[in-house]
């Protein structure tokens, strides 16, 4: 039997200062979606340097970088996201945001740093036979007509075909350096509604004259709750909130109308479907119950993001082999987030990764949290062999 190295965790422990100085300038500089020029400028910069075939401006500030070693045709995509969020940075680190108001809240400044961490490493060894495409996408945060959807459009996969893609979200509250793995549906489907029911307004002592949108929104909030209860599967789930509920100003009149905002979540196509239509049956019937009308918006969010079996297997055997089996968690328990992955999944098969962020720190898009730099040689080390084994000299 020969022996073939893969990539190790030791191996990027002289990367690591560099990555943490790529990490912190980063997270200095956070863009919100679709204003991410300098991010994307220093990411293609960084890989060119490092001899990659570089191509940007994919689906906006995207950028895929190519290498290619050997002679085999095999393929294999890696994405990491770039996009900051609209917070004001809470943590007085010596790298905290210079930009007022937008902070690297979610760790896309870590998630970048670590794809680049194995792009240099995977450049150095070009320890594999095939050609790897790393995503580098802009826009995740959008919460629709997102950068995974746009690169998408702009023909990603076929300019730089991917047979399987890969791609890997920080997890606080579980241990540093600890992947999670789960085949199947891992985040959920998130779709927002928007109501306005049409009263009619007038004097709070003669209610029989008025239509009260008040009383009809509430008889709204009551009847939705019979959707989850009593329409889907108890072993399915799925979630429907009422997160915003406006209307009227003042004790004595009765207002003209009220305003119901819905978060609406869940983990197959199937129940997403049926959720829609009984919100939209409901809150139909319960109006013209009393007299109103109402419109309904339902905007469409990201799909149920679903792992497949071989490639999620694939990437736990690679995480396994790296850190060991304590250091895995599958499966790992969904997650009632969404994740714009899930549209390159309904194109390719592949895994989306969860990677401890560590236990008793502040939570993904809390004002205080910060990317654990510790998982920077590790992630990268993680991404580099699992090209290296994907695409590996012995498999050809
Ligand atoms: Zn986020
Ligand atoms: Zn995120």
């Amino acid at each position: 039997m020969s022996e073939h190295h893969y990539c190790e965790v030791a191996d990027l422990a002289e990367a690591r200062s560099e990555l943490d100085e790529i990490r912190h300038h980063l997270h200095k500089h956070p863009e919100l979606s679709y204003e991410e020029a300098d991010t994307s400028r220093f990411v293609a910069d960084k890989l060119e340097s490092w001899g990659y075939d570089v191509t940007r401006r994919v689906g906006g500030h995207g950028v895929v970088a190519a290498l290619k070693a050997g002679t085999s045709t095999r393929t294999v995509g890696v994405r990491a996201d770039m996009d900051a969020l609209p917070i004001q940075e809470l943590t007085g680190l010596d790298y905290a945001s210079i930009h007022a108001g937008k902070m690297h809240a979610c760790g896309h400044d870590g998630h970048t740093t670590v794809l680049l961490g194995a792009a240099r490493q995977l450049a150095k060894t070009r320890n594999f036979d095939g050609t790897v495409h790393l995503i580098f996408q802009p826009a995740e945060e959008a919460g629709s007509d997102s950068g995974a959807q746009r690169m998408i459009a702009d023909g990603l996969f076929e300019r730089f075909p991917c047979e399987a893609i890969f791609g890997l979200h920080n997890h606080p509250g579980v241990p540093i350096g600890t992947f999670g793995f789960r085949a199947g549906p891992l985040m959920a489907a998130c779709d927002t509604v928007k109501l306005r029911v049409h009263g009619k307004g007038g004097h709070a002592a003669r209610p029989h004259l008025a239509v009260d949108p008040v009383l009809v929104g509430s008889s709204i909030v009551m009847a939705l709750q019979s959707v989850v209860s009593r329409n889907v599967d108890p072993n399915e789930a799925a979630v429907v909130t009422v997160g915003a509920f406006r209307s009227g100003h003042a004790p004595n009149v009765i207002p003209e109308d009220a305003v119901l905002e819905l978060s609406v979540r869940s983990f197959s196509p199937e129940v997403r479907a049926t959720l829609e239509a009984r919100i939209r049956a409901l809150v139909q019937a319960q109006a013209q119950s009393y007299g109103a009308t109402v419109d309904i918006e339902f905007i469409r969010g990201y799909p149920v993001l679903i792992n497949s079996e071989a490639e999620t297997e694939f990437a736990r055997q690679v995480a396994e082999e790296l850190v060991g089996p304590e250091h895995v968690i599958a499966p790992f328990p969904p997650i009632a987030g969404s994740e714009d992955f899930a549209y390159y999944l309904q194109q390719r098969p592949g895994c989306f990764v969860r990677l401890g962020n560590g236990e008793g720190r502040p939570m993904l898009h809390n004002a205080r949290y910060d990317f654990n730099d510790e998982n920077l040689t590790i992630g990268a080390a993680f991404w580099t062999r699992l090209v290296e084994r994907f695409l590996s000299k012995e498999r050809a």
